[in-house]
């Protein structure tokens, strides 16, 4: 048997329908199912699209035997020999037709959307939303000390790669280490490490690190990231100082830091904890003075 596939075309309904509800939804659903069958969705509440297309069956109300449904069933009803009501079948058809139509305006805007998410989604925000970071073993030792350090990013695979988006990559990868690893400590670029990164054409990025303590460290790009692995190396060293400082000018009360949850997702909430820290610290000392 021949099957034909049926052509479903939403520009017919209004761009926002899935926004619709009651006499918008209503003047809508009129032009496609007609005046009877929209009365039928009024009367059951059925007030927008989604509750539309959650109802198993829109014409199974018409089974109750109720007074009020019965001007309702004689519209968009047969009524058989047996009285008996059967819905007409042209109805039916276009009822199923509008939910198809409704299905499908669902379908495109979840695609739409998803496209504009990743057409969109700027490197700032979607760092901060997307990536994933797996691979990370318990011990952060055992990580330094297995051939492959396992701090894998992943980030949208269509993202502009360009110097901002190894920058913002690279600070909130230490961020997110300093958050995990570093006793709490943040780094801060510009303060405790400065970043250098460079191009010899749009493609071919170098960065490089000079960390608090002077010394410079080049990362190594793996596919399309970054890793910091030889930095973080390099912090947990002995021979790097970065940490000791940063933990002596921010850790001023080790109580409170252990206190605070640091939220390093911006430089100014960073600041701002830093200043805390200070302020309380401060206060405390102020108070063991009075207690002594
Ligand atoms: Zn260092």
């Amino acid at each position: 048997m021949a099957t034909f596939k049926r052509r479903i075309d939403t520009s017919l309904l209004p761009v926002d329908i899935l926004s619709y509800t009651d006499a918008d939804f209503y003047n809508v659903a009129k032009n496609f199912i007609g005046e009877s069958a929209t009365e039928l969705l009024e009367i059951q509440s059925i007030r927008g699209p989604d509750s539309l297309l959650l109802i198993a069956d829109v014409f199974g109300i018409l089974n109750i035997k109720c007074t009020i449904l019965n001007p309702l069933k004689e519209k968009i009803c047969l009524k058989s020999d047996d009285d008996a009501y059967i819905v007409k079948p042209g109805i039916k058809s276009s009822m199923d037709y509008f939910c198809e139509l409704i299905m499908k305006k669902q379908d495109e805007s979840m695609k739409l959307s998803r496209k504009e998410n990743r057409r969109y989604s700027h490197i700032n925000s979607s760092i901060n939303s997307d990536l994933t970071i797996t691979n990370i073993t318990k011990s952060y030792q055992q990580q330094l000390s297995s051939s492959s350090i396992a701090t894998v990013i992943q980030s949208p695979s269509n993202m502009c790669v360009n110097e901002n988006y190894h920058r913002n990559f690279i600070v909130k990868s230490i961020n997110h280490w300093c958050q995990n690893y570093s006793f709490k400590i943040p780094l801060i670029e510009g303060v405790d490490y400065h970043l250098l990164i460079s191009s010899t054409n749009d493609m071919n990025f170098t960065a490089r690190i000079k960390c608090g303590c002077n010394s410079k460290i080049t990362l190594v790009k793996i596919r399309k990231n970054f890793q910091l692995s030889n930095f973080y190396k390099h912090l947990l060293s002995i021979s790097c100082t970065t940490i000791k400082k940063s933990n002596k000018t921010v850790t001023l009360n080790n109580n409170l830091a252990n206190n605070i949850e640091l939220n390093v997702s911006d430089d100014g909430i960073l600041c701002e904890i830093a200043d805390r820290i200070k302020r309380r610290a401060s206060c405390d000392i102020a108070k063991r003075k009075r207690i002594h």
